[in-house]
């Protein structure tokens, strides 16, 4: 079965999320935008062998810091879809712009389509492609463990913000009701900022993509 710690890191605190599978205690980093030592810590005391490093989008808070865990554990890089490549490519302009201190490019080794799969140890997780925040925007989905990880599409309360270079609204509202909620309502969601919740609770709740208004 699919395991999870969420690790709060940079400034912004992003959930990043150590995910490894319980039988072979292999692992994966999603979204390390920073704070290695930290991730790391949290790696060696779960006692699991990092695989793969896992990207939800091209964010700065997201992937700030894959170039320096690449550096340091030497693994592939995969996600997001090739449509945020632009975002990978601007890391520079990112982090001027968020505050962070200049880090290292890096090309991701798998970009990510929709319907996708990508193997934990033993656990399987769907990619499902959600554009709108970004252009390239994926979440990944592990239905044994009924969990999701969905970076900046949605949150508990909220959807992701649409007013930066390539977001749109409407794309992000359609797949957030297309392809987010429709995989169940006790699926648990992994945010890319702010606490968890259920597909089930923003469809009754959440302002933005409940069931009442798009009845
Ligand atoms: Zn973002
Ligand atoms: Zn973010």
């Amino acid at each position: 079965m699919l395991q999870f710690q969420i690790i709060p890191v940079t400034h912004y605190q992003q959930n990043c999320t150590l995910l490894w599978c319980d039988e072979t205690r292999e692992a994966a980093v999603v979204d390390p935008g920073g704070d290695i030592a930290r991730i790391l810590a949290v790696v060696a005391e779960k006692g699991v062998t990092l695989r793969q490093i896992l990207l939800t989008h091209g964010h700065m808070d997201h992937i700030g810091g894959t170039a320096e865990l690449v550096a340091q554990a030497s693994l592939p890089v995969i996600g997001p879809h090739a449509d945020d490549v632009f975002w990978i490519d601007l890391l520079p302009q990112q982090a001027q712009m968020m505050g962070f201190k200049p880090v290292a490019g890096f090309v991701p080794d798998q970009l990510l389509n929709h319907g996708d799969k990508v193997k934990v140890g033993n656990a399987e997780l769907d990619v499902l492609h959600c554009p709108g925040h970004t252009p390239g925007h994926v979440i990944f989905y592990n239905r044994a463990a009924q969990l999701a990880l969905v970076g900046d599409v949605l949150f508990k309360g909220s959807i992701g913000r649409t007013d930066f270079p390539r977001g749109n609204h409407a794309d992000l509202i359609n797949a957030i009701r297309t392809r987010v909620l429709p995989l169940g309502d006790d699926v648990r969601f992994i945010p890319g900022h702010g606490p968890m919740s259920t597909f089930g609770n923003e469809r009754r709740t959440n302002p933005f993509v409940a069931d009442k208004h798009y009845g």
